[in-house]
């Protein structure tokens, strides 16, 4: 029996009527950093091991320069104001926390802001600050001005959380030798330096670690024009053509997440490759994240095993999210951190008292019928009783 090849061209996507506003590769990029950005120095910050933890294509879309940085343009504002000011006083920037969910730009900002600065960097990450002999290295080597970035910092010991405090305060550690009757302090003073610390999780950070950060800034999802802008920039560096209907449709379909437009983008362009000469069009988007299994929403199978596991094992909710994430065999964390914060913004589930609850909107998207499910508001409903709601 012949086997029909599994990749072949297909002429489906040959002749797509919106080709026609192809957005071309080799047109040179136009931006360039503005004057008030310019680093004052010529130093190029130095690499740390972690720092090659992306992909080379990763690497190749994250943005190097502010400049570059599409979206947030609160916090942009703000951060920009912070460098202009820390730069004109020669003064190292306050320390700054970014919180909000993964894939939102926070390592982007934390490596962007040294290059704004003509400053150094070094990147650590808190699952692996265990003792404050973790943090030392860092601190020891951070230079005059440089940034100290901290991924996933609510993962930090607290014994190095504590041990933080005065380097972060008075540029100093208290380093203890020996044991016993022969230990001695030894005081070590730091370079000044900018302690720059990310966290999908502020409500984990404690108080006193989160007072000591001058700047606290959140991520929010992007927009789907800004996701777009995203998409077609990076199109444009991965030198394939795609047209703006298909950069707005993987935009729709990425969950408000840079990082997931350019995952999008890249399984798109794996497909055009195969399947279409290349060619990014809507039609050949469209049956790319259909194959992924990625909606129109841009939820995908995992997003969607959630929701309907509160809808069919759960009637709906409320439902804790601990008994949801051992129903579906997912970590818990990863459901709040990944999967919850996207359908929450999009009022597909509600977070009660009592747990978690699917909403009229999420019915619908599931192709439940929302008139068998009692979706009402859990604050309008005694849960003690059918009778009125009590207010007190
Ligand atoms: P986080 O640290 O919040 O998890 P990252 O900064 O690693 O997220 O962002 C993931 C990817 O998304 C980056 O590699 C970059 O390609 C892209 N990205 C993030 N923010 C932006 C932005 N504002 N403009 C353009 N691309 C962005």
């Amino acid at each position: 029996m012949n086997r029909v090849p599994i990749i072949s061209q297909s002429d489906e996507y040959q002749d797509d009527e919106h080709n026609s506003n192809n957005i071309n590769p080799s047109k040179k990029d136009s931006t360039t950093a503005p004057e008030s950005l310019a680093p004052t120095t010529a130093s190029e910050p130095f690499s740390t091991p972690l720092e090659k933890k992306g992909s080379e294509e990763d690497l190749l879309l994250r943005p190097t320069r502010m400049v570059d940085m599409v979206g947030q343009q609160e916090v942009y504002a703000r951060i920009e104001i912070a460098v202009h000011a820390a730069k004109k006083r020669g003064e190292p920037l306050g320390h700054i926390l970014f919180d909000g969910p993964p894939g939102l730009g926070k390592t982007t900002f934390a490596t962007c802001i040294p290059k704004e600065l003509g400053v150094s960097y070094q990147i650590g990450n808190g699952a692996t600050l265990r003792a404050p002999k973790d943090i030392v290295p860092y601190l020891t080597n951070a230079e005059e001005g440089s940034i100290l970035f901290i991924d996933e910092i609510h993962r930090m010991q607290k014994t190095v959380e504590e041990f933080l405090y005065p380097a972060m305060e008075d540029f100093r550690i208290d380093l203890t030798l020996g044991e016993g009757v022969n230990a001695r302090t030894l005081n070590i003073q730091l370079k000044p330096f900018t302690l720059i610390g990310a966290t999908t999780r502020t409500g984990l950070i404690s108080a006193p670690l989160r007072d000591r950060f001058q700047m606290r800034e959140h991520l929010d999802f992007y927009t789907i024009e800004e996701l777009s802008e995203i998409i077609r920039r990076n199109a444009h560096k991965l030198r394939v053509q795609i047209n703006e209907q298909a950069a707005f449709e993987i935009a729709s379909r990425s969950r408000g997440t840079p990082r997931l437009a350019n995952n999008r983008l890249r399984w798109v362009r794996d497909f055009a490759d195969a399947k279409a000469n290349g060619q990014i069009t809507l039609l050949v988007a469209q049956d790319a994240l259909e194959m992924q299994g990625i909606d129109t929403l841009g939820l995908d199978p995992q997003d969607r095993k959630y929701l309907d596991t509160i809808l069919r094992v759960f009637n709906g909710g409320p439902v804790g999210v601990e008994a949801v994430a051992h129903t579906i065999n997912i970590a818990p964390d990863t459901l709040v951190d990944e999967v919850e914060p996207f359908l929450l913004r999009s009022e597909l589930v509600i977070r009660t008292p009592r747990g978690r609850r699917i909403t009229t909107k999420g019915l619908v998207h599931m192709g439940a019928d929302p008139s068998k499910y009692d979706c009402s508001s859990p604050y309008n409903k005694d849960p003690y009783s059918d009778g009125p709601a009590r207010l007190f």
